[in-house]
């Protein structure tokens, strides 16, 4: 039921066109001249019709592909939207789409490192795979002309596609806007807000905006698309830190009584949760003034959580549960119930899933570590997943942590889960979590069961995932001042 049927595409050309197939994945389309191809396509289209309309006595009720409209929540933990259980009211607009969507419950990031994350989801891949591994320098932070993006591949087969971030660690400066035609980042304003943090002064402007300005943006383009088919992502980054504020009226609907700072903070968090709930609510109403929303897929994820405080961590970067469970929300066309899956899935199984979705062509050995989740969403699955995390270079804007010059690897295959600590080139601990009986991770069960965590950590070899002396990270001045302003280093 989920296999849409569309023509080829023909809005734009293959971006290595040798490397293409047609439906039938064996002849290239770029081995066909131009007017042949359109003669192909024109035939193709019609056998489709006229077969569908011969089979079924009726015509198709498509006569135009799919759209796909991905949103990123940065930062944003899946346990304080109300779909996954949150009593307050952070997320009207997500709990009402979630109640017509496929809803993952386990849903585990590449890392929680906001790049890094982000280009596991527009690949379908690993990082020790796409290779941007890190904020800076290091290990790698840019995604390499190599690796097929889902706007790539979206383009490919005749898509418009646009692309709406909200902060520095997710532009071009990472490689992550490879294939959108459309691409806005124009959030590097000198002058906007100035605020004071332990850092000193910071122009959050040069780094960041607000996810209603990004919205603005992406509907003014959604409007330009109503004729034709497209992919769009929009990014939020509001929920990453409080430096910029929601406004009044959000902060006053979760503020607390109470002045802890803690718990104002997490009201903070809250409120911009809330803030970002209603930009979605005018992107999807824009969506249905434009007769397109039951004709579009809709995919919402997040990249990674925050602590708030839990593991005795306030941001993110590591590799616990709170910090690594994604938002995963499936919105697929024709289906009106809700259906809540709790096996373990990966954020890398976006694309592939996408892919069988949308029947898109792939080129040729392209290659995926995800998989396509429509069979799992079929209930027929019968393989179980394992999930890769890691987090490399990238703690050591946490001065006084005890994990500062540490690599963090995890694996888990949704019963048991590994976190391996290593420092200096070398394994400094493990830690070993019965996902079932502790499923926030507070009891370390690697000496108890010693042989669980020696299997989980002989698999992180076998992955050839681990990094031996990971160098230290350079940066140059620019991005060090944007990456400051953010928090993520000192
Ligand atoms: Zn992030």
């Amino acid at each position: 039921m989920y296999k849409l049927k569309m023509a080829i595409g023909t809005k734009s050309m293959p971006i290595r066109k040798e490397d293409w197939v047609s439906p039938d994945k064996t002849r290239p389309l770029a081995s066909m001249k131009p007017n042949t191809l359109r003669w192909m396509i024109w035939i193709v289209s019609l056998a489709f019709l006229v077969s569908a309309y011969a089979c079924k006595g009726e015509r198709p009720s498509r006569d135009r592909k799919m759209n796909l409209l991905l949103i990123t929540l940065d930062t944003l933990r899946a346990d304080h939207l109300g779909f996954y259980g949150y009593p307050k009211n952070t997320s009207p607009t997500l709990d009402t789409l979630a109640s017509a969507s496929v809803i993952f419950d386990q849903a585990i990031a590449q890392s929680a490192i906001t790049p890094v994350s982000h280009a596991s989801i527009l690949t379908g891949l690993n990082p020790y795979h796409h290779q941007l591994r890190s904020l800076h320098g290091g290990v790698g932070y840019e995604l390499p002309d190599s690796c097929l993006t889902l706007a790539e591949l979206m383009k490919a087969n005749g898509y418009a596609t646009g692309g709406f971030v909200s902060a520095f660690p997710v532009t071009l400066h990472y490689g992550l806007h490879q294939g959108f035609e459309t691409w806005d980042e124009k959030f590097q304003k000198e002058d906007d807000i100035r605020i004071l943090t332990d850092n000193g002064i910071v122009n959050t402007g040069r780094a960041q905006r607000a996810a209603d300005e990004t919205t603005t943006k992406a509907i003014a383009w959604l409007r330009q698309q109503a004729k034709t088919s497209f992919f769009a992502w929009i990014h939020y980054f509001d929920v990453h830190d409080p430096l910029i504020l929601p406004p009044q009226e959000y902060l006053r609907r979760f503020l607390p009584k109470s002045q802890n700072q803690a718990d104002v903070l997490r009201a903070i968090y809250d409120a911009e949760i809330a803030f970002i709930d209603d930009q979605i609510k005018r992107v999807l109403r824009e969506l249905e003034d434009l007769q397109i929303r039951e004709n579009t897929v809709l995919a919402v994820l997040s990249d990674h959580g925050e602590g708030l405080g839990d593991h005795q961590w306030w941001g993110h970067s590591i590799l616990y549960k709170e910090q690594i469970r994604l938002v995963f929300l499936l919105s697929v066309p024709g289906r009106s119930e809700s259906l809540r899956l709790s096996s373990l899935v990966r954020s890398i199984d976006l694309v592939p899933t996408i892919v069988e979705l949308m029947d898109l062509d792939l080129p040729v050995g392209s290659r995926f570590d995800g998989v396509s989740l429509l069979e799992l969403i079929d209930k027929s699955l019968t393989q179980p997943l394992t999930s890769y995390s890691e987090s490399i270079n990238d703690l050591t804007a946490y001065y006084g942590s005890q994990m500062q010059n540490e690599s963090l690897y995890s694996v888990s295959d949704g019963q048991w889960k590994l976190i391996l600590h290593r420092e200096h080139s070398r394994d400094k601990r493990l830690e070993l979590f019965d996902l079932q009986s502790d499923p926030h991770e507070l009891r370390d069960l690697s000496e108890k069961h010693p042989e669980i965590a020696i299997r989980l950590r002989n698999h992180l070899e076998g992955m050839h995932a681990i990094v031996l002396d990971p160098p230290r990270p350079a940066i140059d001045e620019e991005t060090k001042k944007r990456l400051k302003s953010l928090g993520y280093i000192k």
